[in-house]
């Protein structure tokens, strides 16, 4: 985990612009992103879709039974402890199950369910019973292909016949190998060694072909034109997907070359705002005096979780549990301009799920036009706060 990262009200992180210069890690970044966040990402906006033949009805399911699953896989979602699909899985499921199979490009934000199910469609679709591999998942790194295959794991616990097998760096497989596992999840470079080289990989015997992260995959140098020709030795009848959690142009314009025939599926990232925030601050004359005040909120009402953000950065917490923020330090660039940004993220919440938090900031005299210029800049009020007095806040 990088220093520079900042924590998203969400508990995914963005890098920030000292990144820029050695290159921001999308990969480090995507996989912190999943090893902190335990639970889905909610989101109040609606999923746009785009089917590729828009005459056909747009189904959407509401529970998992109506997916009608293989029972094992159904146990194994359940035991996931899954109650009904995400908002994207509603949309994504029944095409991605679909009879024939439909090709799919989703876009959403991390967190919001896409690996459980593209797992899904994977689980639902091998055959355990045919020993060869019949499910490819590309993934940009060796760690997010572990992760990947994590999922395929618990959600397969009951699937005890089918098997995962990773093709990445590392991973030696003498010559002459039957791979008889039906899912392999892996990186370009060494997918395509197997497939090609190696023989490993019978491509033309797959039959739900996955491209995950493809933000992060157009961004290594090779792995573009390397998943494309694996694509290219795929059957014509194989599912195709492609998911990705940004979509800029670039995106776009991969996900539509590899993607025949695709229907589209996109939800949009939820914004952050400072809506229902009450904000606070308390005038304070030096950090010890700062210190005093945090003492006296601690003692004066009801805190559960809560962060401390001081000057230095602050690494990828999820935040989402946190009802209360305190800035003991508010944040500033290098110009001593306050970066709004940074307090957005520090405190604002997505306007629809954010429970009612609470933000102090804690501020020495002359750091007061700094609070006013946040103020400004939002148009929301931060009221001075008595640390005597807390009754103020309950
Ligand atoms: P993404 O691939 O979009 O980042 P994931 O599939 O990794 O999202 O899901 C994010 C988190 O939500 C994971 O912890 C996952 O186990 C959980 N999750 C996914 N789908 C559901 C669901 N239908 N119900 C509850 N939790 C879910």
């Amino acid at each position: 985990i990088r220093s520079t990262a900042v924590p998203n009200v969400d508990g995914s992180v963005n890098y920030t612009e000292d990144d820029e210069e050695d290159g921001v890690d999308l990969a480090a970044n995507s996989l912190l992103n999943k090893l902190i966040r335990q639970s889905l990402v909610e989101s109040s906006h609606l999923v746009e879709v785009l089917q590729k033949d828009p005459s056909s009805p747009l189904y959407s399911v509401k529970t998992f039974e109506e997916l009608r699953l293989k029972e094992e896989l159904l146990k194994g979602i359940y035991a996931m402890g899954f109650n009904r699909p995400s908002k994207i899985q509603e949309m994504a499921l029944p095409m991605m199950l679909a009879h024939p199979p439909q090709n799919l490009i989703a876009q959403s934000q991390s967190g919001t369910g896409k690996t459980a199910a593209f797992v899904l469609a994977m689980l639902s679709r091998v055959n355990a019973l045919e020993l060869f591999p019949q499910c490819l998942c590309l993934a940009p790194t060796y760690e997010l292909a572990l992760q990947t295959g994590r999922v395929v794991e618990r959600m397969g616990k009951f699937c005890v016949d089918v098997q995962v097998m990773y093709a990445i760096r590392g991973n030696q497989i003498p010559r002459g190998t039957d791979i008889t596992k039906q899912i392999v999840i892996g990186t370009p470079g060494t997918v395509l060694d197997w497939c090609f080289k190696r023989r490993l990989i019978d491509l033309t015997k797959i039959r739900v072909f996955v491209l995950d992260e493809a933000d992060v995959m157009i961004d290594t140098q090779g792995f573009s034109d390397q998943s494309i020709r694996i694509q290219r030795a795929l059957p014509s009848e194989c599912q195709m997907l492609l998911f990705s959690a940004t979509f800029e142009e670039s995106v776009w314009q991969f996900a539509e070359r590899i993607i025949p025939d695709p229907n589209v599926i996109k939800l949009r990232k939820e914004e952050l705002t400072l809506n229902n925030i009450r904000q606070y601050y308390v005038l304070c004359r030096d950090r010890k005096d700062k210190y005093q005040a945090l003492c006296n909120i601690y003692g004066g009402i009801t805190i559960g979780q809560a962060i401390i953000f001081c000057q230095t950065p602050v690494r990828g917490i999820d935040v989402k549990q946190v009802t209360i923020v305190v800035n003991f330090d508010l944040p500033v660039n290098q110009a001593e301009e306050p970066d709004y940004e940074t307090y957005l993220h520090r405190i604002g919440r997505t306007g629809r799920f954010g429970k009612k938090g609470l933000a102090f900031n804690m501020i020495e005299l002359d750091k007061l036009p700094l609070l006013k210029k946040i103020q400004d800049h939002f148009n929301s009020s931060i009221k001075q706060l008595d640390p005597e007095d807390m009754d103020e806040i309950e």
